[in-house]
């Protein structure tokens, strides 16, 4: 291929050279992990309440540069009992914010063989532009299925009638861009939303729960089947939230909340092995969880070919 990879994806996403999908199965569950891209953002959104100097020794130690973390932007695609889930729908079209680098699920689905025809379910972790957008780039509401099931909590339809930003810490312009996505997605998915409280089993072995924290109807996707298990945790755990469980996002509503959700879940995925897969952390972020002292450590699973 002639063309940097990065710069000029090809439109199809069949000639792009850096893998963006990776398939495993948990059970009788197939599921797939698919990129939307990567977003640049400032390092100080790894953690507002974090002392400036501890956090650039972070990203000193992680190799990375000082001021911008790149965050990796994942969905997935699960199938069981005959149902086709999609779970978030990345940023989709760039809502003027110069992420010019992610948006990219839907030419990335069609490469990796999934037609939106297909897809009988979506589950949104939460309504935040890089889990939804996807579903709002033009011309993709007309290729899904008119009887799509769009499963979100109800507290999280609920929230973003009137959203309280009061302890976000985020750069300018996402606030206004936040909610005017969320907006638009309620308006033109309202007869499609199936709400459910507490949680829903989405198809046998999917099972969505509520947490609350990072917005208060963030949800995350459990899966089970014979014997094995994998958590979809949406913007539940971060990479920094392994060393750092109480550094609050720059993104999150309601941060003390969801240190005490991402803190829970860490430990409960340490103590039962399961695997982990996060929006957030490096494709295909696929890891299982180990208790470090006081924090925690990610364990990379190895790639089945
Ligand atoms: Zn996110």
């Amino acid at each position: 291929m002639s063309l940097d990879p990065i710069l000029h994806p090809d439109r199809s996403g069949l000639g792009e050279l850096v893998p963006s999908r990776y398939a495993l199965r948990v059970g009788d569950i197939d599921v797939m992990v698919v990129s939307d891209g990567v977003l640049a953002l400032p390092g100080a959104m790894l953690g507002h309440n974090a002392d400036p100097a501890v956090r650039a020794a972070w990203l000193e130690d992680m190799f990375l540069p000082p001021d911008m973390f790149e965050w990796a932007l994942n969905a997935v695609v699960v199938r069981s009992g005959g149902r086709t889930i999609l779970i978030d729908a990345g940023i989709g079209a760039d809502p003027g914010l110069n992420l010019p680098r992610a948006g990219r699920l839907v030419q990335r689905l069609a490469a990796g063989g999934i037609d939106l025809a297909s897809v009988t379910d979506v589950v949104l972790t939460h309504m935040h532009m890089d889990h939804i957008g996807g579903l709002l780039v033009d011309g993709v509401r007309d290729r899904l299925r008119p009887d799509l099931r769009v499963h979100v909590a109800a507290a999280e339809t609920k929230f973003w009638e009137s959203p309280d930003f009061s302890r976000v810490s985020m750069p300018p312009g996402f606030p206004d861009a936040l909610r005017r996505t969320a907006k638009r997605f309620l308006n033109e998915y309202h007869s499609q939303l199936r709400p459910f409280e507490a949680e829903c089993e989405v198809a046998p072995g999917v099972l969505v729960r509520r947490t609350g924290g990072h917005t208060p109807g963030h949800s995350v996707v459990r899966l089970a089947s014979g014997g094995d298990r994998l958590t979809f945790a949406g913007d539940a755990v971060f990479q920094v939230g392994f060393d750092h469980p109480d550094w609050y996002n720059g993104f999150e509503h309601d941060p003390e909340e969801a240190a005490r959700v991402r803190v829970r879940l860490l430990r409960e995925l340490a103590a039962n092995r399961e695997s982990l897969v996060a929006t957030h952390l490096s494709f295909p972020s696929v890891c299982h969880v180990a208790v470090a002292g006081d924090a925690f450590r990610c364990v990379p699973g190895p790639w089945q070919y």
